[in-house]
Protein backbone atom coordinates (compact mmCIF):
# COMPACT_ATOMS: atom_id res chain seq x y z
CA UNK A 1 0.00 0.00 0.00
CA UNK A 2 1.13 3.64 -0.93
CA UNK A 3 2.53 4.79 2.28
CA UNK A 4 5.06 8.07 1.68
CA UNK A 5 6.74 7.82 5.62
CA UNK A 6 7.53 4.01 4.98
CA UNK A 7 10.76 2.90 4.79
CA UNK A 8 10.00 0.33 2.83
CA UNK A 9 10.42 0.81 -1.38
CA UNK A 10 7.69 -0.77 -2.58
CA UNK A 11 5.35 1.33 -0.32
CA UNK A 12 7.10 4.97 -0.73
CA UNK A 13 7.19 3.86 -4.48
CA UNK A 14 4.30 2.29 -4.81
CA UNK A 15 3.71 0.75 -8.22
CA UNK A 16 -0.49 1.17 -7.79
CA UNK A 17 0.12 4.64 -6.77
CA UNK A 18 1.74 5.00 -9.95
CA UNK A 19 -0.61 3.51 -12.21
CA UNK A 20 -3.23 5.35 -10.72
CA UNK A 21 -1.26 8.69 -10.78
CA UNK A 22 -0.78 7.82 -14.62
CA UNK A 23 -4.64 7.24 -14.84
CA UNK A 24 -5.80 10.27 -12.95
CA UNK A 25 -3.12 12.19 -15.40
CA UNK A 26 -5.01 10.32 -18.47
CA UNK A 27 -8.36 11.86 -17.24
CA UNK A 28 -7.04 15.09 -16.85
CA UNK A 29 -4.91 15.95 -19.03
CA UNK A 30 -7.40 18.35 -21.11
CA UNK A 31 -9.18 19.71 -17.87
CA UNK A 32 -8.32 22.93 -18.44
CA UNK A 33 -9.77 24.00 -14.97
CA UNK A 34 -8.33 21.34 -13.17
CA UNK A 35 -4.60 22.52 -15.09
CA UNK A 36 -5.34 26.05 -14.19
CA UNK A 37 -5.63 25.33 -10.26
CA UNK A 38 -2.39 23.55 -9.99
CA UNK A 39 -0.55 26.02 -12.33
CA UNK A 40 -1.92 28.75 -9.88
CA UNK A 41 -1.17 26.34 -6.81
CA UNK A 42 2.64 26.27 -8.51
CA UNK A 43 3.10 29.61 -9.24
CA UNK A 44 2.94 29.87 -5.03
CA UNK A 45 6.38 28.41 -5.58
CA UNK A 46 5.86 25.73 -3.10
CA UNK A 47 5.87 22.84 -5.59
CA UNK A 48 3.40 20.67 -6.57
CA UNK A 49 2.51 16.83 -5.55
CA UNK A 50 3.68 13.70 -8.14
CA UNK A 51 -0.23 13.54 -9.12
CA UNK A 52 -0.58 17.48 -9.73
CA UNK A 53 2.64 18.00 -11.63
CA UNK A 54 1.63 14.88 -13.71
CA UNK A 55 -1.15 16.14 -14.77
CA UNK A 56 0.66 18.63 -16.26
CA UNK A 57 3.26 16.66 -17.73
CA UNK A 58 0.62 14.77 -19.57
CA UNK A 59 -1.17 17.83 -20.82
CA UNK A 60 -1.03 18.23 -24.70
CA UNK A 61 -2.54 21.66 -25.17
CA UNK A 62 0.18 24.01 -26.20
CA UNK A 63 -1.63 26.97 -24.96
CA UNK A 64 -1.29 25.21 -21.31
CA UNK A 65 2.13 24.26 -21.96
CA UNK A 66 3.77 27.41 -22.84
CA UNK A 67 2.23 28.44 -19.33
CA UNK A 68 4.16 25.89 -17.84
CA UNK A 69 7.57 26.82 -19.84
CA UNK A 70 7.05 30.27 -18.71
CA UNK A 71 6.48 29.57 -15.07
CA UNK A 72 9.81 27.24 -15.48
CA UNK A 73 11.51 30.33 -16.44
CA UNK A 74 10.54 32.06 -13.92
CA UNK A 75 10.70 29.89 -11.17
CA UNK A 76 14.37 28.92 -12.20
CA UNK A 77 14.67 32.76 -12.49
CA UNK A 78 13.36 33.62 -8.41
CA UNK A 79 15.32 30.85 -7.04
CA UNK A 80 19.06 30.98 -9.01
CA UNK A 81 18.63 34.20 -10.80
CA UNK A 82 21.27 33.74 -13.59
CA UNK A 83 23.72 31.64 -11.94
CA UNK A 84 24.73 28.13 -13.14
CA UNK A 85 26.88 25.87 -10.85
CA UNK A 86 29.75 24.68 -12.69
CA UNK A 87 31.14 21.12 -12.00
CA UNK A 88 33.34 17.93 -13.47
CA UNK A 89 32.81 14.15 -12.93
CA UNK A 90 36.27 12.54 -12.22
CA UNK A 91 35.88 8.70 -13.12
CA UNK A 92 37.93 6.95 -10.13
CA UNK A 93 37.41 2.97 -11.00
CA UNK A 94 35.43 1.42 -13.98
CA UNK A 95 35.97 -2.14 -12.56
CA UNK A 96 31.86 -3.44 -11.79
CA UNK A 97 30.43 -6.51 -10.74
CA UNK A 98 27.04 -5.57 -12.01
CA UNK A 99 24.93 -6.32 -14.93
CA UNK A 100 23.31 -3.36 -15.84
CA UNK A 101 22.45 -3.42 -19.77
CA UNK A 102 22.73 0.30 -20.39
CA UNK A 103 26.26 0.89 -19.16
CA UNK A 104 29.54 -0.34 -21.15
CA UNK A 105 31.16 -0.78 -17.57
CA UNK A 106 28.81 -4.11 -16.94
CA UNK A 107 30.45 -7.31 -15.71
CA UNK A 108 30.37 -9.06 -18.90
CA UNK A 109 31.94 -6.45 -21.32
CA UNK A 110 35.35 -8.20 -21.71
CA UNK A 111 37.09 -6.21 -24.43
CA UNK A 112 36.67 -2.61 -22.62
CA UNK A 113 39.81 -1.60 -20.95
CA UNK A 114 39.28 -2.12 -17.04
CA UNK A 115 41.32 0.41 -14.68
CA UNK A 116 41.50 2.13 -11.55
CA UNK A 117 42.98 5.72 -10.70
CA UNK A 118 46.06 5.10 -8.04
CA UNK A 119 46.31 7.48 -5.63
CA UNK A 120 49.57 9.01 -8.07
CA UNK A 121 46.87 9.03 -10.51
CA UNK A 122 44.21 10.74 -9.04
CA UNK A 123 46.75 13.25 -7.85
CA UNK A 124 47.47 13.81 -11.88
CA UNK A 125 44.14 14.49 -12.41
CA UNK A 126 42.71 16.75 -10.15
CA UNK A 127 45.59 18.79 -10.80
CA UNK A 128 44.64 18.89 -14.35
CA UNK A 129 41.24 19.76 -13.16
CA UNK A 130 42.18 22.20 -10.97
CA UNK A 131 44.48 23.94 -13.67
CA UNK A 132 40.96 24.10 -15.93
CA UNK A 133 39.46 26.05 -13.22
CA UNK A 134 37.21 23.45 -11.68
CA UNK A 135 36.26 23.48 -8.03
CA UNK A 136 33.54 21.11 -7.59
CA UNK A 137 34.21 17.14 -8.46
CA UNK A 138 31.18 14.15 -8.75
CA UNK A 139 33.40 11.03 -8.66
CA UNK A 140 32.06 8.44 -9.96
CA UNK A 141 32.82 4.20 -9.71
CA UNK A 142 31.24 1.12 -10.56
CA UNK A 143 30.72 -1.58 -7.94
CA UNK A 144 33.32 -3.97 -6.86
CA UNK A 145 33.71 -4.34 -3.28
CA UNK A 146 37.27 -6.13 -3.74
CA UNK A 147 38.79 -3.40 -5.80
CA UNK A 148 36.81 -0.17 -5.46
CA UNK A 149 36.56 -0.66 -1.38
CA UNK A 150 35.42 1.94 1.19
CA UNK A 151 39.05 2.20 1.99
CA UNK A 152 40.30 3.01 -1.35
CA UNK A 153 37.04 6.28 -1.92
CA UNK A 154 38.27 7.60 1.88
CA UNK A 155 41.74 7.35 0.73
CA UNK A 156 40.87 9.10 -2.67
CA UNK A 157 38.14 12.20 -0.74
CA UNK A 158 41.46 12.87 1.40
CA UNK A 159 44.04 13.11 -1.11
CA UNK A 160 41.66 15.50 -3.39
CA UNK A 161 40.84 17.48 -0.66
CA UNK A 162 44.79 17.93 -0.22
CA UNK A 163 45.51 18.99 -3.43
CA UNK A 164 46.43 22.75 -3.54
CA UNK A 165 48.31 23.12 -6.82
CA UNK A 166 49.06 27.11 -7.97
CA UNK A 167 45.61 28.51 -7.03
CA UNK A 168 43.74 25.58 -7.23
CA UNK A 169 41.80 23.45 -4.59
CA UNK A 170 38.49 21.39 -5.30
CA UNK A 171 36.17 22.72 -2.50
CA UNK A 172 33.49 19.84 -2.82
CA UNK A 173 33.60 16.38 -3.38
CA UNK A 174 30.17 14.86 -4.50
CA UNK A 175 30.07 11.13 -5.07
CA UNK A 176 28.12 8.81 -6.97
CA UNK A 177 28.99 5.16 -5.78
CA UNK A 178 27.20 2.10 -5.45
CA UNK A 179 24.37 1.64 -2.60
CA UNK A 180 25.73 0.79 0.79
CA UNK A 181 25.33 0.36 4.31
CA UNK A 182 24.50 3.05 6.93
CA UNK A 183 28.09 2.59 8.24
CA UNK A 184 30.06 3.35 5.03
CA UNK A 185 27.53 6.67 4.13
CA UNK A 186 28.62 7.90 8.38
CA UNK A 187 32.48 7.15 6.83
CA UNK A 188 31.83 9.47 3.92
CA UNK A 189 29.77 11.70 5.60
CA UNK A 190 33.10 11.95 8.06
CA UNK A 191 35.53 12.39 4.80
CA UNK A 192 34.23 15.34 4.21
CA UNK A 193 31.36 14.45 0.93
CA UNK A 194 29.15 17.39 -0.32
CA UNK A 195 26.03 15.59 -1.95
CA UNK A 196 25.77 11.64 -2.19
CA UNK A 197 24.32 10.67 -5.15
CA UNK A 198 22.79 7.81 -6.70
CA UNK A 199 20.60 7.54 -9.97
CA UNK A 200 17.64 4.68 -9.84
CA UNK A 201 18.13 4.63 -13.48
CA UNK A 202 14.21 2.78 -13.10
CA UNK A 203 11.42 3.29 -10.65
CA UNK A 204 9.68 0.28 -12.84
CA UNK A 205 10.66 -2.71 -10.17
CA UNK A 206 9.89 -5.01 -13.24
CA UNK A 207 12.06 -3.72 -15.30
CA UNK A 208 14.71 -2.97 -12.77
CA UNK A 209 15.22 -6.64 -12.60
CA UNK A 210 15.19 -7.15 -16.22
CA UNK A 211 17.89 -4.25 -16.63
CA UNK A 212 19.93 -5.56 -13.48
CA UNK A 213 19.95 -9.67 -14.24
CA UNK A 214 23.20 -9.90 -11.74
CA UNK A 215 25.38 -8.20 -9.45
CA UNK A 216 24.33 -6.73 -5.94
CA UNK A 217 22.57 -3.90 -8.24
CA UNK A 218 19.73 -6.85 -8.46
CA UNK A 219 18.27 -5.97 -5.75
CA UNK A 220 15.73 -3.31 -6.47
CA UNK A 221 14.37 -2.79 -2.43
CA UNK A 222 18.45 -2.26 -1.21
CA UNK A 223 18.97 0.43 -4.09
CA UNK A 224 15.69 2.22 -3.71
CA UNK A 225 16.55 2.20 -0.04
CA UNK A 226 19.67 3.45 -0.23
CA UNK A 227 18.95 7.44 0.32
CA UNK A 228 17.18 6.52 3.43
CA UNK A 229 20.59 4.73 5.24
CA UNK A 230 22.23 7.47 3.57
CA UNK A 231 20.35 9.94 5.69
CA UNK A 232 20.18 7.55 8.62
CA UNK A 233 24.01 8.07 8.47
CA UNK A 234 24.27 12.00 8.51
CA UNK A 235 24.39 12.85 4.75
CA UNK A 236 21.87 15.31 4.08
CA UNK A 237 22.17 16.05 0.53
CA UNK A 238 21.66 13.68 -2.13
CA UNK A 239 21.40 13.60 -5.33
CA UNK A 240 18.30 11.16 -7.45
CA UNK A 241 17.80 11.06 -10.99
CA UNK A 242 16.70 8.17 -13.46
CA UNK A 243 18.19 7.39 -17.29
CA UNK A 244 15.41 8.59 -19.26
CA UNK A 245 14.97 6.03 -22.18
CA UNK A 246 14.71 2.89 -19.63
CA UNK A 247 11.24 2.43 -18.85
CA UNK A 248 7.93 4.84 -19.74
CA UNK A 249 8.82 8.53 -18.90
CA UNK A 250 6.06 9.21 -17.31
CA UNK A 251 6.53 6.48 -14.85
CA UNK A 252 9.53 7.47 -14.53
CA UNK A 253 8.51 11.30 -13.39
CA UNK A 254 5.72 9.84 -10.87
CA UNK A 255 8.72 8.27 -8.96
CA UNK A 256 10.86 10.67 -8.77
CA UNK A 257 8.53 13.21 -7.54
CA UNK A 258 7.31 10.09 -5.28
CA UNK A 259 10.96 9.54 -3.81
CA UNK A 260 11.55 13.38 -2.91
CA UNK A 261 8.47 13.17 -1.03
CA UNK A 262 9.46 10.42 0.44
CA UNK A 263 12.89 11.96 2.01
CA UNK A 264 10.76 15.10 2.38
CA UNK A 265 8.13 13.37 4.75
CA UNK A 266 10.63 10.75 6.86
CA UNK A 267 13.44 13.35 7.36
CA UNK A 268 12.33 16.49 6.62
CA UNK A 269 14.86 17.11 3.43
CA UNK A 270 14.08 16.47 0.27
CA UNK A 271 16.94 15.49 -2.73
CA UNK A 272 19.39 17.95 -2.73
CA UNK A 273 19.25 17.85 -6.71
CA UNK A 274 18.09 16.13 -9.70
CA UNK A 275 19.88 14.42 -12.52
CA UNK A 276 18.18 14.27 -15.54
CA UNK A 277 20.65 12.05 -17.84
CA UNK A 278 19.34 10.32 -21.26
CA UNK A 279 20.23 6.64 -21.93
CA UNK A 280 23.34 7.16 -24.71
CA UNK A 281 25.71 5.36 -27.18
CA UNK A 282 28.59 4.17 -25.44
CA UNK A 283 31.07 0.83 -26.23
CA UNK A 284 28.95 -2.22 -26.96
CA UNK A 285 25.20 0.06 -25.77
CA UNK A 286 22.77 0.96 -28.71
CA UNK A 287 20.69 3.26 -27.46
CA UNK A 288 18.13 2.49 -30.27
CA UNK A 289 17.69 -0.62 -28.84
CA UNK A 290 15.71 0.10 -25.73
CA UNK A 291 12.24 1.20 -26.57
CA UNK A 292 11.74 4.18 -24.42
CA UNK A 293 13.84 6.72 -25.54
CA UNK A 294 12.48 10.02 -25.52
CA UNK A 295 12.79 12.99 -28.31
CA UNK A 296 13.73 16.86 -26.85
CA UNK A 297 10.44 18.05 -26.83
CA UNK A 298 9.35 15.78 -24.13
CA UNK A 299 12.89 15.98 -22.23
CA UNK A 300 12.42 19.65 -21.55
CA UNK A 301 9.25 19.35 -20.95
CA UNK A 302 9.97 17.43 -17.80
CA UNK A 303 13.08 19.28 -17.22
CA UNK A 304 10.07 22.14 -16.50
CA UNK A 305 8.02 20.24 -14.69
CA UNK A 306 10.34 18.84 -12.29
CA UNK A 307 11.45 22.66 -12.15
CA UNK A 308 7.67 24.03 -11.05
CA UNK A 309 7.49 20.80 -8.82
CA UNK A 310 9.90 20.72 -6.84
CA UNK A 311 11.36 24.66 -7.00
CA UNK A 312 13.93 24.11 -4.31
CA UNK A 313 15.85 21.36 -5.66
CA UNK A 314 19.07 21.65 -7.46
CA UNK A 315 19.11 20.21 -11.31
CA UNK A 316 21.60 18.74 -13.17
CA UNK A 317 22.58 18.13 -16.78
CA UNK A 318 25.50 16.61 -18.25
CA UNK A 319 27.90 16.25 -21.35
CA UNK A 320 25.63 13.91 -22.48
CA UNK A 321 23.21 16.29 -23.93
CA UNK A 322 24.41 18.48 -26.86
CA UNK A 323 25.27 22.40 -26.91
CA UNK A 324 21.78 23.47 -28.40
CA UNK A 325 19.27 21.20 -25.57
CA UNK A 326 21.84 22.62 -22.84
CA UNK A 327 20.60 25.51 -24.14
CA UNK A 328 17.37 25.12 -23.76
CA UNK A 329 17.56 22.91 -20.83
CA UNK A 330 19.22 25.79 -18.67
CA UNK A 331 16.26 28.31 -19.50
CA UNK A 332 13.54 25.66 -18.03
CA UNK A 333 14.93 24.76 -14.56
CA UNK A 334 18.95 23.51 -14.93
CA UNK A 335 20.93 25.24 -12.76
CA UNK A 336 24.10 22.94 -12.48
CA UNK A 337 25.87 21.91 -15.27
CA UNK A 338 28.82 20.30 -15.87
CA UNK A 339 31.95 21.48 -18.45
CA UNK A 340 34.99 19.69 -19.88
CA UNK A 341 34.04 16.38 -19.11
CA UNK A 342 35.86 13.39 -19.51
CA UNK A 343 33.91 10.14 -18.74
CA UNK A 344 36.60 7.67 -18.67
CA UNK A 345 38.88 6.87 -15.98
CA UNK A 346 41.77 9.18 -16.29
CA UNK A 347 41.54 11.65 -19.14
CA UNK A 348 41.85 14.89 -18.24
CA UNK A 349 45.75 15.00 -17.64
CA UNK A 350 46.18 13.06 -20.84
CA UNK A 351 43.85 11.98 -23.04
CA UNK A 352 43.01 8.37 -24.00
CA UNK A 353 43.91 6.65 -27.03
CA UNK A 354 41.10 6.22 -29.41
CA UNK A 355 41.42 2.63 -29.35
CA UNK A 356 41.49 2.57 -25.61
CA UNK A 357 38.94 4.25 -24.48
CA UNK A 358 37.15 3.43 -20.93
CA UNK A 359 34.29 5.89 -21.46
CA UNK A 360 30.93 5.39 -19.58
CA UNK A 361 29.42 7.19 -22.61
CA UNK A 362 29.87 9.57 -25.78
CA UNK A 363 30.08 12.78 -24.52
CA UNK A 364 27.90 15.42 -26.99
CA UNK A 365 29.06 18.63 -25.74
CA UNK A 366 32.81 18.64 -26.38
CA UNK A 367 33.81 22.41 -25.60
CA UNK A 368 36.62 23.25 -22.58
CA UNK A 369 35.42 24.41 -19.82
CA UNK A 370 36.54 28.09 -20.95
CA UNK A 371 34.39 27.95 -23.84
CA UNK A 372 31.69 26.51 -21.95
CA UNK A 373 32.19 29.66 -19.41
CA UNK A 374 32.16 32.08 -22.28
CA UNK A 375 29.34 30.53 -23.69
CA UNK A 376 27.18 30.90 -20.50
CA UNK A 377 28.59 34.35 -20.06
CA UNK A 378 27.87 35.37 -23.79
CA UNK A 379 23.78 34.06 -23.36
CA UNK A 380 24.01 36.57 -19.75
CA UNK A 381 24.21 33.33 -17.12
CA UNK A 382 26.73 33.68 -14.10
CA UNK A 383 29.10 30.57 -14.28
CA UNK A 384 29.15 30.17 -10.38
CA UNK A 385 32.20 28.08 -8.88
CA UNK A 386 30.76 28.56 -5.11
CA UNK A 387 30.64 25.89 -2.82
CA UNK A 388 29.93 28.02 0.13
CA UNK A 389 27.12 26.20 1.57
CA UNK A 390 28.72 22.89 2.13
CA UNK A 391 31.92 24.34 3.60
CA UNK A 392 29.72 26.64 5.99
CA UNK A 393 27.74 23.48 6.98
CA UNK A 394 24.47 24.95 5.42
CA UNK A 395 23.74 21.29 4.41
CA UNK A 396 20.12 19.59 4.61
CA UNK A 397 17.30 21.28 6.55
CA UNK A 398 19.81 24.28 7.32
CA UNK A 399 20.30 24.97 3.42
CA UNK A 400 16.67 23.93 3.01
CA UNK A 401 15.27 27.09 5.10
CA UNK A 402 17.46 29.41 3.79
CA UNK A 403 16.57 28.50 0.66
CA UNK A 404 12.81 28.67 1.47
CA UNK A 405 13.03 31.75 3.23
CA UNK A 406 14.65 33.39 0.23
CA UNK A 407 17.66 33.85 1.92
CA UNK A 408 20.30 32.09 -0.10
CA UNK A 409 19.73 34.75 -2.92
CA UNK A 410 21.93 37.12 -0.81
CA UNK A 411 24.98 34.68 -0.75
CA UNK A 412 24.59 33.21 -4.27
CA UNK A 413 24.79 36.00 -6.22
CA UNK A 414 27.64 37.96 -4.50
CA UNK A 415 29.41 34.29 -4.24
CA UNK A 416 29.00 33.12 -7.77
CA UNK A 417 30.83 36.93 -8.58
CA UNK A 418 33.55 36.23 -6.50
CA UNK A 419 34.17 32.85 -7.60
CA UNK A 420 33.92 33.84 -11.21
CA UNK A 421 36.53 36.34 -10.84
CA UNK A 422 39.05 33.79 -9.37
CA UNK A 423 38.56 31.42 -12.60
CA UNK A 424 38.68 34.80 -14.47
CA UNK A 425 42.09 35.88 -12.45
CA UNK A 426 43.51 32.10 -12.71
CA UNK A 427 42.25 30.23 -15.35
CA UNK A 428 40.51 31.71 -18.59
CA UNK A 429 41.56 32.64 -21.88
CA UNK A 430 41.89 36.49 -22.84
CA UNK A 431 39.09 36.48 -24.73
CA UNK A 432 36.62 34.87 -22.06
CA UNK A 433 38.43 36.99 -19.13
CA UNK A 434 37.58 40.27 -20.87
CA UNK A 435 33.25 39.01 -21.46
CA UNK A 436 33.69 38.26 -17.62
CA UNK A 437 35.06 41.30 -16.41
CA UNK A 438 32.44 43.26 -18.18
CA UNK A 439 29.54 40.62 -16.84
CA UNK A 440 31.15 41.16 -13.50
CA UNK A 441 30.98 44.87 -13.50
CA UNK A 442 27.28 45.21 -14.36
CA UNK A 443 26.29 42.33 -11.93
CA UNK A 444 27.74 43.55 -8.70
CA UNK A 445 25.21 46.78 -9.20
CA UNK A 446 22.68 44.28 -9.04
CA UNK A 447 23.81 43.33 -5.00
CA UNK A 448 20.83 44.67 -3.80
CA UNK A 449 22.13 45.29 -0.49
CA UNK A 450 24.86 48.74 -0.25
CA UNK A 451 26.76 47.21 2.25
CA UNK A 452 27.14 43.38 1.10
CA UNK A 453 27.73 45.25 -2.49
CA UNK A 454 31.02 47.14 -0.72
CA UNK A 455 32.18 44.41 0.79
CA UNK A 456 31.96 42.37 -2.90
CA UNK A 457 33.97 45.36 -4.50
CA UNK A 458 36.88 45.08 -2.20
CA UNK A 459 37.11 41.31 -2.37
CA UNK A 460 36.67 41.21 -5.83
CA UNK A 461 39.98 44.16 -5.99
CA UNK A 462 41.72 41.88 -3.31
CA UNK A 463 41.09 38.90 -5.83
CA UNK A 464 42.79 41.07 -8.34
CA UNK A 465 45.39 43.40 -6.77
CA UNK A 466 46.33 41.17 -3.73
CA UNK A 467 45.93 37.55 -5.49
CA UNK A 468 43.79 36.83 -2.44
CA UNK A 469 41.12 33.81 -3.20
CA UNK A 470 38.39 32.26 -1.47
CA UNK A 471 36.04 34.50 -0.34
CA UNK A 472 32.86 33.91 0.57
CA UNK A 473 29.37 34.90 2.36
S1 LIG B 1 25.63 1.56 -14.22
FE1 LIG B 1 27.06 1.48 -12.52
S2 LIG B 1 26.64 -0.47 -11.53
FE2 LIG B 1 25.80 -0.61 -13.58
S3 LIG B 1 27.40 -1.54 -14.85
FE3 LIG B 1 27.58 0.69 -15.00
S4 LIG B 1 29.09 1.23 -13.44
FE4 LIG B 1 28.33 -0.83 -12.96
S1 LIG C 1 25.72 30.06 -1.75
FE1 LIG C 1 25.16 27.88 -1.49
S2 LIG C 1 23.33 27.56 -2.75
FE2 LIG C 1 24.30 29.45 -3.39
S3 LIG C 1 25.59 28.81 -5.10
FE3 LIG C 1 26.86 28.83 -3.26
S4 LIG C 1 26.79 26.74 -2.54
FE4 LIG C 1 25.09 26.97 -3.97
Amino acid sequence: MYDVNSKCADDFINHEEILETLAYADENKENVELIDTIIEKAKKRKGLTHREASVLLACPIEEKNQEIYKLAEQIKKDFYGNRIVMFAPLYLSNYCINGCTYCPYHAKNKHIPRKQLSQDEIRREVIALQDMGHKRLALEAGEDPVRNTMDYYLESIKTIYSIKHKNGAIRRVNINIAATTVDNYRLLKEAGIGTYILFQETYHKESYLELHPTGPKHDYNYHTEAMDRAMEGGIDDVGLGVLFGLDKYRYEFAGLLMHAEHLEAAFGVGPHTISVPRLKHADDINPEEFDNGIDDETFLKIIACIRIAVPYTGMIISTRENKSCRERALHLGISQISGGSRTSVGGYYEPEPEDESSEQFDVSDNRTLDEVVRWLMEMDYIPSFCTACYREGRTGDRFMSLCKSGQIQNCCHPNALMTLKEYLMDYASPETKAIGDKLIDKEVLNVPNEKVRNVVLENLRLIEQDNRRDFRF
